[in-house]
């Protein structure tokens, strides 16, 4: 048992984290930047040390300071929430080479699916169906044309290294390929200082659907059914749910089955994500994510477990705390990201909170860091605040939604709340009827105009 963990993350992750901690009786260490010592992550975890200046490749991205904080502290895992160094193999290296223990998979599942040729390589062979594409990486435009004439067009250029929608771009046609091809590399270059890129056959109106999966490092897996986050912006999610309101139980059965055995096989430890985009009743692995995701809430609400308790019991030794006929789903779940920007353009818009206030009542959890008087800082992501509501289904949680959006107030900074007040009066949305283009293709038509 562990008796402190150190949480390597700020903002809502960081708390989600430490009240995990405090339920199973482990004290929590908060590391945070000079520009966070205000911040909620502090005041809320037992102990808190500063390991850096503002700048997050000085302070969250520095694993001699965090390995240096744990050793200060006394703390015996390291939880790396989302980001930062959740999916860094070499700094999981570093943290077992102190004799500590990294709350997540071992370095090498990090490594082989953070490199996304290896990874769908990797899921092929496990019988896992991926997206039709390149035999590994592409090295040329004149190859890449020729892949794009064997597939026929569109097709998309992806970056192995990639992550957080960098790196991608689509040719529509032989003629925008150079183009394509040059941008996605020249991106991937500047981001992770990699620029190999590899290409697949662009679906036209997909629903990305993920899996959540556990597993024990032992060969024991099991899967908590989908979640669906096709509501994107710049391939990026601002609204998840789960259950998927398009997929069948037996289709669940089947492609769960399929994923928990590829994670059992793996012997793969701790919460992972194999995410999909789902066209046609047909499913095609893109990626996985070998950590907790943001939307982890909605499976929560669907299943009545904690996924950081599990993780943190699984990094201890132990074997997961449910089988598979454990797990039912139980109503449906939504999540909405609250980021501080402005709407429409989605600019950034960092500032002192000058009023706050969450919504409550039954079925709604909100997971945030911010508080009264809180100025949120710059240098970090916009994320802000993730509203989740659970009903007994779809309808009763777009309610709960609905009704809570509106006892939500974050004065001060502009935020995302008036993009879910306008989404809440689409029918697409209110019937489920959308796929991974449906928003920007919605904010094309400028519908805060007449506001
Ligand atoms: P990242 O790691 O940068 O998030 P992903 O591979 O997970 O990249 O893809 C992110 C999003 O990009 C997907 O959810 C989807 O919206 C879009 N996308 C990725 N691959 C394809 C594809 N082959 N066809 C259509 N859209 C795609």
């Amino acid at each position: 048992m562990f008796d402190k963990i150190l949480i390597a993350n700020r903002g809502e992750i960081a708390l989600r984290v430490i009240r995990a901690c405090r339920e199973m009786g482990i004290a929590s260490v908060a590391v945070h930047s000079t520009a966070d010592a205000d911040a909620m992550h502090v005041r809320m975890a037992d102990e808190s040390i500063c390991i850096g200046p503002a700048s997050s490749t000085d302070s969250y991205l520095n694993p001699a300071a965090i390995i240096s904080a744990c050793e200060i502290t006394g703390a015996q895992a390291i939880h790396p929430g989302y980001g930062f160094m959740s999916e860094n193999a070499r700094f999981v290296q570093m943290v077992e080479d102190h004799g500590l223990t990294f709350i997540g998979p071992s370095a090498q599942h990090i490594r082989v699916m953070g490199d996304k040729i290896t990874a769908k390589d990797t899921m092929k062979e496990l019988g896992v169906p991926c997206v039709p594409g390149s035999e590994g990486g592409v090295p040329d435009v004149e190859a890449a044309k020729q892949i794009g004439r064997d597939f026929g067009y569109p097709v998309i250029i992806k970056a192995t290294a990639g992550g957080g929608g960098r790196g991608m771009k689509v040719a529509n046609s032989e003629a925008e390929m150079e183009r394509a091809f040059q941008t996605a590399r020249a991106e991937s270059k500047a981001a992770v200082g990699n620029d190999e890129v590899y290409l697949e056959k662009y679906l036209q109106r997909p629903r990305h659907i993920e899996i959540q999966v556990f597993g024990d490092g032992k060969g024991n897996a099991v899967h908590l059914g989908e979640r669906d986050c096709s509501l994107q912006r710049r391939h990026q999610k601002v609204f998840e749910e789960a259950p998927g309101p398009c997929i069948s139980e037996e289709e669940r059965a089947r492609i769960g089955a399929v994923c928990a055995k590829a994670v059992g096989d793996l012997k793969y430890s701790g919460a992972g994500t194999i995410e999909f985009l789902y066209e046609d009743g047909e499913f095609y692995f893109i990626e996985m994510n070998t950590r907790l995701q943001v939307e982890h809430p909605v499976t929560e609400a669907i299943f009545g477990v904690d996924l950081v308790r599990e993780q943190i019991r699984v990094a201890e030794g132990y074997t997961l705390s449910f089988g598979q006929d454990d797990l039912a789903i139980n109503g449906h779940a939504i999540e909405v990201r609250i980021n501080a920007e402005k709407v429409p353009n989605f600019s950034p818009c960092p500032g002192k909170i000058t009023q706050y206030h969450a919504p409550g009542g039954l079925g709604v959890r909100m997971d945030s860091a911010l508080y009264q008087g809180y100025s949120i800082p710059p240098y970090y992501d916009s994320l802000i605040g993730k509203l989740i509501v659970h009903g007994r289904d779809r309808n009763e949680a777009l309610s709960r939604l609905n009704r809570a959006l509106g006892e939500l107030i974050v004065d001060g900074v502009d935020t995302t709340i008036p993009l879910f007040h306008a989404l809440l009066q689409e029918d697409d949305v209110l019937t489920g009827d959308y796929n991974i283009h449906w928003l920007e293709k919605w904010l094309a038509k400028d519908p805060f105009s007449a506001a």
